[in-house]
């Protein structure tokens, strides 16, 4: 990049996940001005959720990082990552130095299902589980007791498919993946026989999509069973103007239902119109207690849980909550706690901040979702530059704003220490024909590309 910036119209990024990515691909394309993105990111590693989200035996929908490099490569983007908004760098900071900053930090934290027992050992949350088996820094050191047979997934959603085919994939398919070594280990030891997806309302009511949903049916050491009694239950709730997802889904049930147990080693099954009341245990989880749901029509017109007198208790060694994420507020940034979402109107926080992805409309849709998403929020921005409406920084050059950044935090990552970062992962896992081995803490990717010291 040339050094003559002074009159530069910069955008900070906040996040480099798929939300951020787009949004930076999206300002690079405007041709009107031409736009410098500083693409900001806590971990020394880019792309958010599709490195630490997505799961190891996905590498289709992990290779969207193709585009993203596209991106990063170009000569108006610089990546500053293992930079950590709030602590290296403040708002007051980018908005002496930027015209505008475009927050792409997603929805960080798990819902809770606020029941008695939760806290137990043995219950997690699958934000912690999928983030453990993808190698994120950040639950390297959890623990995961997959000891006993039968594990419950709460929740009905893609990432309640994720955890569940994760108990039960084999070593043999495992380990051809970019899984976390150290949980390629616990996983190829688990107990777990039975994995149970439990979900409160029906059938037609699943979050699934239509391939996650199948994928489930061709496992090769599990059988899929769905109870024929609880789905003609359901059948009978089917929301007559369900989507066709949600119809094909129900096909998809249908079809597992018919299906003779093949006597595969594991089992997943998938329970539904059941709410989880209570965790107990002596000293961790050994069983949960659902009630039993009804279907009843709410304002909006959707069919929501109702629950019943009737309790259902299923012994159970593990429990996951996957009941979806909720946002947390970053410093001096406006957030909506009743929608837990930075507050926004259409992307647009207040002047000259901004907002894209989960963080701006909540943890939901695919991760193509966000390129669309993400050009709402660069149009408004846009408007906003075209109308002399962005922020008025201080004249500053490349090199003195990078300089500025690397004085906050001297092991900062840049795009071509990721690079470094990247070849050497795929080094290690060229021998057994992985596509990569992860380093999964921040010292030891700091230590691979000569970064070392403490953060
Ligand atoms: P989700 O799709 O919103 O599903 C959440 C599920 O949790 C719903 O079934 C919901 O039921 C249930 N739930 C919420 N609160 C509950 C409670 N208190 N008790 C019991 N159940 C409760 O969320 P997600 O699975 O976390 O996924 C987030 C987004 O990422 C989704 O858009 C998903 O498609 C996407 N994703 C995609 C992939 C992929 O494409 N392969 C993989 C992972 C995630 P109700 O419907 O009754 O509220």
């Amino acid at each position: 990049m040339s050094d003559s910036g002074d009159a530069r119209v910069r955008v900070a990024i906040i996040g480099s996940g798929p939300a951020g990515s787009y949004a930076a691909g999206h300002l690079l394309r405007h041709t009107a001005t031409e736009l410098h993105v500083d693409l900001y990111e806590r971990l020394p590693t880019p792309w958010g959720l599709v490195r630490a989200g997505v799961a190891p035996d996905h590498p289709k929908i992990k290779s969207v990082t193709n585009l993203y490099e596209r991106t990063a490569e170009h000569p108006r983007l610089r990546l500053f990552a293992n930079v950590e908004f709030g602590k290296h760098v403040t708002l007051a900071d980018l908005r002496r130095h930027y015209h505008a900053i475009v927050y792409a930090v997603g929805t960080p934290t798990d819902r809770a299902m606020g029941i008695p027992g939760e806290e137990l050992p043995g219950s997690y949350s699958a934000t912690e589980f999928v983030g453990w088996y993808n190698g994120h820094p950040d639950f390297r050191d959890h623990e995961f007791d997959l000891s006993g047979e039968r594990a419950v997934v709460v929740g009905a959603g893609n990432v309640a498919l994720d955890v569940a085919r994760m108990l039960v994939l084999t070593r043999a398919e495992l380990c051809v993946t970019d899984i976390a070594d150290h949980a390629l280990d616990v996983l190829s030891a688990s107990g777990v026989r039975e994995v149970v997806v439990v979900a409160r309302r029906g059938p037609a009511q699943a979050a699934f999509t239509n391939p996650e949903l199948r994928e489930l049916g061709e496992l090769t050491d599990a059988d899929v069973l769905v109870a024929q009694d609880e789905l003609a239950i359901a059948d009978a709730l089917v929301d007559p103007s369900a989507d066709p997802t949600a119809k094909r889904n129900v096909e998809i049930m249908r079809e597992y239902s018919t299906r003779q147990p093949a006597g595969r080693s594991r089992q997943v099954a998938l329970r539904f119109l059941l709410s989880p009341l209570a965790l107990s245990g002596a000293g961790r989880v050994e069983s949960v207690t659902f009630a039993r749901n009804t279907l009843e029509p709410s304002a909006d017109g959707s069919l929501r849980a109702r629950a019943s007198e009737q309790r259902l208790e299923l012994p159970a060694q593990a429990v996951f909550r996957a009941i979806g994420y909720r946002g947390t507020p970053l410093a001096e940034v406006p957030f909506d706690a009743e929608q837990e979402l930075i507050a926004n109107e259409g992307g647009r926080v207040r002047h000259g901040e901004y907002v894209v992805g989960w963080a701006k409309r909540g943890p939901s849709g695919v991760i193509g979702t966000n390129k669309k998403d993400a050009n709402e929020t660069v149009e408004r921005l846009l408007e906003d530059l075209a109308a002399g409406r962005l922020l008025d920084p201080e004249p500053i050059s490349d090199s003195a704003l990078e300089e500025f950044v690397r004085e906050r935090q001297p092991q900062l990552v840049d795009y071509a220490g990721w690079q470094a970062i990247d070849r050497h992962e795929r080094a290690l896992g060229e021998p057994a024909g992985r596509p990569r081995v992860k380093l999964t803490r921040v010292q030891e990717l700091l230590d691979a590309i000569g970064l070392g010291g403490d953060d």
